[in-house]
């Protein structure tokens, strides 16, 4: 799976939020944070590809 925030590959799980039932990985705290922050941006990126 993909950072919704920074668009690098996720090869684990200890980094994930669940926003409006879809459940995202995440490479590191700070991107998760920055999801959180503003999560229909990213998701709206997300959709867009
Ligand atoms: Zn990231």
């Amino acid at each position: 799976m993909k950072d919704p925030v920074c668009g690098e590959e996720v090869n684990n799980t200890t980094y994930k939020y669940t926003y409006k039932s879809v459940t995202y990985y995440f490479c590191s705290p700070m991107c998760m944070a920055e999801f959180k922050k503003n999560p229909d941006k990213y998701v709206k990126n997300i959709k867009e590809k």
